[in-house]
C-alpha cells in the first residue's frame, strides 16, 4: 500500500537543507569541507542485521529479522527508538535513525542518532513469546550498544517492560563478560549500565517523566510556535494515533485548554464536536478494544456525542491544529491539499512526505516538524542517561521544568532559522541541526 521511501524522503528533506547551508558558505574550501561532510551523513556508519530464532509456545521455533542501524556518533553516542512493527523495512529503520541525528542535535542533548526494529506484530504474541523474542534480540545486541556507545529506548509497540529485558539481556552478557576474565562487575559499572536504554520502568532505573515526556515536550513545542504565529488557546485539535504519543499529547492539549475534536488508533477514528476528554476515552477503548462508541466528553461517554470517522477523513477535518501521531507517509500529495488545519504539529517520525511539504507550505499551513516536536522523548531520554551515569533520581518537578526550556529553546533557534532564511519550519530545523552537527564533524 505504502511504497513512499521514507529514506529517500529524509534525504530530501537533507538536501534541501544543505542548499540553505551552501549559500551562507563564501570559500572553495569550506564548500568543499560542507560537500564532503554531507557525503558522509548520506550515508549510515553502520548497520546491523540479526536473526532472532524464538521458541514459541506451542513449541515451533520462529525466526525473527531485526535490525539496529547506528547512523552517525559526531555528537555523541549513537541514540534512539526501537520499533517493533510487521511493517518494519531497513529503509524505514535507516530514515528512522537519521531522524534521530537531525532529532538529537536540534535538541541540544549530546547524542548522535540510531534505530532499531524488528519485523514483528507484538499484538500475535503471548507475553511470554515477546519476551523470548525481546532477549534474544537484547543478546544480538549486547555488543554494540552500551552508555557510552549505543543508547536505545521506546518507540512504536515497545515500552519499560521490553526496555526492562533488554536491559536485563545486557547486562548478563558484561557480567559473563567478566567472569570469563575471571573478574567481577563493579557496583559502579552495573550502576552506568543502566544508562544503556532509557524509557525504562523506575524500579529499573527509570526517570520520572519519561512515559509522557514526548506529549509534553509536543505541548512545550506548539505553545512556543503558537506565541510566535499570534494564534491563541481555545484552538480545535484531531489526533491521528492513540498510542503512548498520540495519548499524552492529546491529555496535555485538552488540560491546556485546547479542544480535542477528534482521536484515532490503527483500527479507525472518533469525532465527538464537544471535545474528548482523553483519559475517560483510553479507559473505554481498553474495554471494549476499540475506539469506536467511545464518545467521552467532560464526565460522561454517551453514544449520541460522536461519530465515527477513518484515518483519512480525520486529516481533513476542519479543525485548528492537526497532530498526526501515529506513522510514516500520513500527510501525501494526495491528500495535502485537502488538509483545512491552521497548523500542523507532527508528533510521528515521518508523517508528512516532502510533495505534501511543498503543498502544505503553499497553502500557508505550518508544519512543526518531527524532529522538533517529538523531541521532548528523547530529551528525557537523556535526562534518564544522565541520572543512570550520576546515580542520581530527579523529581518529576525537576525534569519537566528541564524539558521545558530545552523544547523552548529548540522552538527558537528553528523559528529563529526560519526567519533569518525565510525557509519552511523543517527546513529551519534541519539547517539548526545541521550547524551543530558539521561543527561536530570537524
Ligand atoms: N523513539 C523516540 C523517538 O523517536 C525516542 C527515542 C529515544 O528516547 O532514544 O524520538
Amino acid at each position: 500500500m505504502n511504497k513512499i521511501n521514507p529514506f529517500e524522503s529524509a534525504m530530501t528533506q537533507l538536501t534541501k537543507a544543505a542548499t540553505v547551508i551552501e549559500k551562507t558558505t563564501a570559500s572553495k574550501a569550506a564548500k568543499k569541507s560542507l560537500q564532503q561532510k554531507m557525503e558522509i551523513l548520506r550515508q549510515p556508519k553502520r548497520t546491523v542485521n540479526v536473526t532472532l530464532p524464538v521458541r514459541m509456545d506451542d513449541g515451533t521455533q520462529k525466526i525473527f529479522q531485526g535490525f539496529r542501524v547506528q547512523y552517525n556518533d559526531a555528537r555523541g553516542p549513537y541514540k534512539g527508538g526501537i520499533r517493533y512493527h510487521h511493517n518494519v523495512t531497513p529503509d524505514e529503520v535507516k530514515a528512522l535513525s537519521f531522524w534521530m541525528v537531525m532529532k538529537c542535535a536540534v535538541a541540544d542533548i549530546p547524542f548522535g542518532g540510531g534505530k532499531g526494529g524488528v519485523i514483528v506484530d507484538p499484538k500475535s504474541l503471548s507475553v511470554d513469546e515477546l519476551e523470548r523474542l525481546t532477549r534474544a534480540y537484547g543478546r544480538a545486541l549486547a555488543d554494540i550498544v552500551g552508555p557510552d556507545k549505543d543508547v536505545p529506548a521506546p518507540d512504536v509497540n515497545t515500552n519499560g517492560l521490553i526496555m526492562g529485558w533488554l536491559l536485563d539481556e545486557f547486562i548478563k552478557v558484561q557480567r559473563q563478560k567478566a567472569k570469563s576474565f575471571g573478574k567481577k562487575l563493579s557496583k559502579s559499572d552495573e550502576q552506568r549500565f543502566r544508562g544503556t536504554y532509557n524509557g525504562k520502568f523506575i524500579k529499573d532505573g527509570g526517570s520520572e517523566g519519561r512515559e509522557e515526556a514526548t506529549g509534553l515536550g509536543g505541548l512545550f513545542v506548539l505553545e512556543a510556535i503558537l506565541a510566535k504565529l499570534k494564534l491563541k488557546r481555545k484552538l480545535t485539535v484531531a489526533v491521528q494515533g492513540f498510542g503512548n504519543v498520540g495519548y499524552n499529547v492529546a491529555k496535555f492539549l485538552d488540560e491546556t485548554g485546547f479542544k480535542v475534536v477528534a482521536v484515532s488508533d490503527s483500527k479507525g477514528g472518533i469525532y465527538v464536536p464537544d471535545g474528548i476528554n482523553p483519559a475517560l476515552t483510553l479507559a473505554c477503548k481498553k474495554k471494549n478494544g476499540f475506539l469506536a462508541g467511545c464518545y467521552c466528553s467532560g464526565s460522561v461517554c454517551d453514544l449520541r456525542k460522536g461519530k465515527q470517522v477513518t484515518n483519512e477523513a480525520l486529516l481533513e477535518l476542519p479543525v485548528d491544529i492537526l497532530v498526526p501521531a501515529a506513522l510514516e507517509n500520513a500527510l501525501t500529495k494526495e491528500n495535502a491539499s485537502r488538509v483545512k488545519a491552521k497548523v500542523v504539529l507532527e508528533m510521528a517520525n515521518g508523517p508528512t512526505t516532502p510533495e505534501a511539504d511543498a503543498i502544505l507550505y503553499k497553502k500557508g499551513i505550518p508544519v512543526i516538524p518531527d524532529i522538533l516536536s517529538n523531541s521532548g522523548g528523547v530529551t528525557v531520554s537523556a535526562f534518564e542517561w544522565e541520572q543512570n551515569l550520576k546515580g542520581e533520581h530527579w523529581t518529576k518537578k525537576y525534569v519537566n521544568a528541564k524539558l521545558k526550556a530545552k523544547m523552548v529553546s529548540a522552538a527558537g533557534a528553528v523559528w529563529n532559522a526560519s526567519v533569518k532564511y525565510k525557509i519552511d519550519l523543517r527546513t529551519a530545523a534541519f539547517v539548526v541541526a545541521l550547524g551543530r552537527i558539521l561543527a561536530a564533524m570537524q
